[in-house]
């Protein structure tokens, strides 16, 4: 059985401007010490499933159907008491978008590390610190920083401790939700070390989520892409790499700057669908430049190219 399996799943808002349908008939499964990475434009519900999967999805929104199990719990029939209680932090945990600002100013970072110890695991102070200093060290910190503040710390500092209060509780699945954002390029490229780091020590399955398709090709075993609410294509990061199939893919791909590359970057022209009223048929249609009569009309399902890689395009079978 797979660590997780999302099937299928919808997590709509409901605005007085209509329905956001930010993740439509998602379906996807990770295993343990796996690396799905999830790539797509600002707003293309990549967050938002973030949020579902931890069943935090900020008002209006909420799930609207379809499954999430993990390690065979199935995540969508929990109370929020349960959800409290037995899920968050000690199964699922999430390195928030923006971070940095995670940590409270006013609380050393000993204490922010031993709350979750103390409510979930019932631990004394002295063994909670214990605890904290070996996950210190096990991002490459300092256990000396436990008493410092939040604003004593650089960017990669404080981006290391919400690492490590990730990881504290021993989760089986760790969201990750453009955790190098605000970070500079030789800090982000430590951090993404770090990452690879976790992946190799602890056996835990993760969801690396991100804009930027290069450090998605670092880090995933799987990578999914996708577009206004949906997977459009999913495969191993060597098929999707290497053979990318969705005109969407291709075109995030070429977008990139390659050093060795003499191909051009292109851009992909539009801009992404309104979600409270998405164009019929596939929704990349008005940027796509394969699109036929079909396209408009009828909305294409994941097919399976070669084994392991899916892709909902008409263009295929
Ligand atoms: Fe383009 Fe049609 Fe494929 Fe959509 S289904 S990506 S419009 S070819």
């Amino acid at each position: 059985m797979a660590l997780l399996e999302v099937k299928e799943l919808k997590t709509y808002y409901y605005t007085l401007r209509g329905v956001v349908k930010a993740v439509d008939n998602v379906s996807f499964s990770l295993e343990r010490g796996e690396v799905l990475g999830i790539a797509g434009e600002s707003g293309c519900g990549k967050s938002t499933l973030a949020w579902a999967l931890l069943g935090l999805v900020p008002p209006p929104g909420r799930i609207a159907g379809g499954r999430i199990v993990l390690d065979g719990i199935e995540l969508t029939k929990l109370s929020e008491h349960d959800l409290r209680k037995k899920v968050r932090w000690k199964k699922v945990s999430m390195i928030f978008q923006g971070a940095m600002n995670a940590l409270t100013p006013v609380f050393t970072i000993e204490d922010q590390l031993a709350e979750p110890l103390m409510i979930h695991k019932g631990m004394h102070k002295n063994e909670a610190r214990e605890k904290i200093a070996q996950m210190l060290k096990a991002v490459g910190l300092d256990e000396t920083i436990m008493k410092r503040y939040p604003h004593e710390l650089s960017g990669g500092q404080k981006q290391r401790v919400i690492i490590a209060m990730a990881l504290l509780l021993n989760p089986d699945l760790v969201i990750a939700d453009e955790p190098t954002t605000a970070l500079d390029v030789i800090v982000q490229a430590q951090i993404m070390n770090l990452f690879k780091q976790i992946k190799k020590k602890y056996n835990i399955g993760m969801i690396f989520i991100t804009h930027d398709l290069s450090l998605i090709a670092e880090i995933a075993d799987k990578v999914a892409i996708m577009y206004a609410g949906k997977i459009v294509e999913i495969g191993s990061s060597d098929q999707v790499f290497g053979n990318p199939r969705h005109p969407y893919t291709q075109g995030l791909l070429r977008s990139i700057p390659r050093i060795r590359s003499k191909e051009k970057i292109t851009w992909i022209p539009g801009v992404p669908p309104d979600l409270v009223r998405p164009p019929p048929g596939c929704r990349f249609f008005p940027r796509c430049k394969y699109v036929k009569e079909q396209c408009r009309k009828e909305e294409p399902k994941l097919k399976e190219v070669e084994p392991g890689h899916f892709v909902a395009c008409h263009l295929y079978g």
